[in-house]
């Protein structure tokens, strides 16, 4: 089968206090896994798309035939989008900038201070866009095709990658990230996955 799970980049408890390791256990090993084998399920009568990385099927699902782009766009955005998310966070401790209180720093502190005013300004229109989203879905930093950056949600697993963004920080507001430690309190949640926030692969999502 072409597409399989990364393997987490930290142990399910290395988030904690901020996300437990029973949701990143199955979070990661159940709907991760659950996107990756549909995904594959969907692809197998298709050997040329089998070929195709999940960004390049992604960022052309006009190509994919109609029968199956539901179901591409859906798990293949699922795998993409969890496939980002956890790189973009790290264990509090190993955060470069954790004891600059958790900020990003350099060329992308620049850039998204020309952009937003300051960080807090980022912060605050990311955090708001995470709390106000209807359903299931995701919040994103993005830069555009003339490399804007923009604060944006898409619903489901719907992709920044289809609609010509490129997602630097992402974060998952569906119930299952969440809801076992923080049940319909997904302010908290959002709050305290600042914590986690994995600043140098920001830094680096952000300068490929
Ligand atoms: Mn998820």
């Amino acid at each position: 089968m072409p597409f399989e799970l990364p393997e987490l980049p930290y142990h399910y408890d290395a988030l904690e206090p901020f996300i437990d390791a029973q949701t990143m256990e199955i979070h990661h090993d159940k709907h991760h896994q659950g996107y990756v084998d549909k995904l594959n399920k969907a692809l197998e009568n298709y050997p040329d798309l089998r070929e195709k990385s999940v960004e390049g099927l992604l960022t052309d699902l006009n190509s994919v035939p109609d029968n199956i782009r539901m179901a591409v766009r859906n798990n293949g955005g699922g795998h993409f989008n969890h496939s980002l998310f956890w790189k973009v966070m790290a264990p509090p401790a190993r955060q470069s900038s954790v004891d600059k209180g958790g900020e990003p720093e350099g060329e992308l502190s620049k850039e998204l201070e020309k952009e937003f005013g300051s960080f807090e300004e980022l912060k605050k229109q990311f955090s708001n866009a995470a709390a106000t989203l209807f359903g299931s879905g995701w919040t994103w930093l993005v830069r555009d095709s003339s490399n804007k950056f923009l604060v944006i949600t898409t619903p489901n697993q719907d992709s920044p990658i289809s609609q010509g963004q490129t997602p630097i920080l992402g974060l998952d507001v569906w119930e299952h990230a969440y809801y076992l430690k923080y049940q319909n309190r997904r302010g908290e949640y959002i709050e305290a996955w600042w914590n986690l926030v994995n600043w140098d692969q920001v830094e680096s999502n952000f300068s490929s």
